[in-house]
């Protein structure tokens, strides 16, 4: 009998010449999955010095390693490409269904090169049990997100689920993202592959969806079923009741008071730390309106124990978006003084709608609005400029859906909160320095899924040192397709690698997989002409300080940085240590 990883296989898509192939998965990549396989194809098979979004790029789709098993919330997909917004390599990371639903069928990853030569064109990719191919779909062009999903998935099963591009990534927009359906009945695109305008490069290529129907396939069986099972339960027991449940119970909208309080919720295009009305931006003002106009809180994709995306419904009991998570809280709301909640999960379907980045596009307005281009607070202006401007030739909404350096630049506004390019998250580098080295030193420039740190009081190289070994822990997160909310720790991912491929696979060998990533992005970029003067700190974040007496400033320097890209040795708890804290 054969195993499950046996006739695994690769997907490639030819969009110039309009042809799919399909080839033996290699060998030697069996442990490799979603970014870090995604990096070493990347490496191998894209010109790190073409044009993001010319016909040289090339888009990676790849569930994680464990995708399609029946490991809890392990079903994650990454996209990776070259990024029109850092210029650099870039991987983003979604839930729902796609990941699980390609792994059931063996696909370890989709392969998209070329460019039609008919750009009006629009085209998408089927993947089913019966083969891969590509169909026509100019009726699709220009379609929201929602609207094109519910119009595609209504001609497959129910077992299906898409990846998408909105009209942002049909407009080639820096902040362009690719969406993921979820687990609801009603198959929604809420789960984005958001950051570095992933979904351009998608767009780029005239193709506006994926559909895959994995039918009845079934889970991807390991090699001792018993043996997984029997560590899946006392995995899932020691999550659910050992404390770290309790953490994303109600989500990441409810990191809000704390955040708050560390000086890490910025206000006004960050010239604060704090928002005088952080209250009216609280998850917990979410979780309570379940009881009055329904909504609830359920897991993205099939599997997920950790259930930590909240349904939002608006104030007639309507659907109105998921999940509105503590990053857009901050950057469409609190970052632009937009202090409430609703106005906020308007703001987050359209974003879902156009498929636009949150925090790079909530970054975009704080800084039209710091630059005097619209009023802090306009919430109404906001949704405008998304919904009617951006496809409207409004020069400000392409400002905008271009990310926060291209407002900066055109208005010459010098505020711009970024790290290579891409807009800052939440988690503010001046309280929280080893966040900030992350920022600097990842690939993926300012991205607090490379590497969030939460502590105000590391500094110095001990904050190097706990960047480098949280960057490995969630490079492997992404790798193995492992959520981070559920957050593994290396020693877990061992024994969910060594059962399921019947190996002994040392702990070692797993951090590897995490830093030879991290290697292979770093070695992307240097080839892309970066050099250690592009892992630094946007000024405005080194010289203006927030806090008491506005004292904290981020102060790391270079060299200090530079320890985050030298392996270090590996400290007591590394093995041990959950990428979600
Ligand atoms: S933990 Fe949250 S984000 Fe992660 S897979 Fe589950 S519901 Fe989705």
């Amino acid at each position: 009998m054969s195993n499950a990883w046996d006739n695994d296989k690769l997907i490639r898509v030819d969009m110039t010449n309009l042809e799919v192939t399909t080839e033996d998965y290699p060998e030697d990549w069996k442990l490799l999955g979603g970014r870090s396989l995604s990096a070493r194809i990347m490496l191998e098979e894209c010109d790190p010095g073409c044009e993001p979004l010319g016909p040289e790029n090339v888009l990676v789709l790849a569930p994680g390693t464990m995708s399609g098993t029946s490991a809890p919330t392990s079903g994650r997909i990454s996209v990776g490409c070259k990024s029109p917004l850092t210029n650099g390599i870039k991987e983003a990371n979604a839930g729902g269904e796609p990941g699980q639903d390609l792994m059931k069928l063996g696909y370890r990853a989709i392969i998209v090169k070329g460019r039609p030569a008919d750009r009006d064109r629009r085209w998408g990719l089927e993947v089913t049990a019966d083969g891969v191919r590509l169909l026509e779909a100019d009726e699709y062009k220009g379609m929201w997100n929602y609207a094109s999903c519910k119009k595609l998935l209504a001609n497959y099963p129910k077992t299906a689920s898409a990846i998408t591009i909105g009209p942002a990534g049909e407009m080639l927009m820096k902040g362009a993202s690719v969406g993921c359906t979820d687990k609801a009945k009603d198959r929604r695109p809420a789960r984005h592959a958001a950051r570095g305008g992933v979904g351009a490069v998608m767009g780029s290529k005239c193709l506006k969806w994926v559909v895959i129907d994995p039918g009845k396939a079934p889970m991807r069986k390991p090699l001792d079923t018993k043996a997984f099972a029997t560590y899946m339960k006392a995995f899932s027991k020691d999550y659910l009741t050992g404390g770290r449940h309790d953490v994303f119970k109600y989500g990441t909208s409810a990191a809000v008071p704390v955040a708050n309080m560390l000086n890490t919720f910025p206000y006004k295009n960050r010239t604060e730390g704090q928002n005088p009305e952080f209250e009216k931006l609280d998850g917990a003002r979410i979780v309570e309106s379940f009881e009055t106009r329904g909504g609830e809180m359920h897991n993205c994709m099939t599997g997920c124990i950790v259930k930590c995306s909240n349904v939002v419904h608006d104030a007639d009991g309507n659907y109105l978006t998921s999940a509105l998570e503590f990053e857009t809280l901050t950057l469409l709301g609190s970052c632009c003084a937009i202090n409430d909640w609703e106005e906020v999960g308007a703001l987050d379907r359209l974003c879902d709608e156009l498929g636009l980045d949150t925090i790079e596009t909530g970054a975009a307005i704080a800084v039209l609005m710091d630059a005097g281009g619209m009023e802090w607070g306009d919430a109404e202006g906001a949704k405008n400029l998304l919904s009617k401007g951006l496809t409207g030739g409004d020069k400000d909404a392409e400002l905008v859906a271009n990310g926060a350096l291209a407002v900066g630049l055109a208005k010459n506004h010098a505020r711009i909160p970024i790290a290579k390019g891409q807009a800052m998250p939440a988690w503010d580098p001046r309280p929280l320095k080893a966040a900030g080295i992350t920022y600097c030193s990842s690939a993926m420039g300012a991205d607090h899924t490379a590497g969030l740190v939460v502590d105000p009081e590391i500094s110095g190289e001990a904050a190097a040192v706990a960047s480098q070994e949280i960057q490995v822990i969630n490079a492997l997160c992404d790798s193995s397709g492992f959520c981070m909310f559920l957050g593994p720790t290396i020693d877990e991912h061992r024994h969910f690698y060594s059962i399921y491929f019947g190996e002994d696979i040392a702990n070692e060998m797993i951090a590897d997989i995490g830093w030879q990533c991290m290697v292979d992005e770093w070695e992307f970029n240097d080839k892309a002409g970066f050099t250690t003067e592009d892992d630094d700190m946007a000024a405005c974040l080194r010289e203006e300080g927030i806090g008491p007496d506005h004292s904290l400033k981020f102060d790391i320097p270079p060299e200090i940085i530079a320890l985050a890209k030298v392996r270090q040795p590996a400290t007591e708890k590394f093995y041990h240590t959950s990428p979600a804290g």
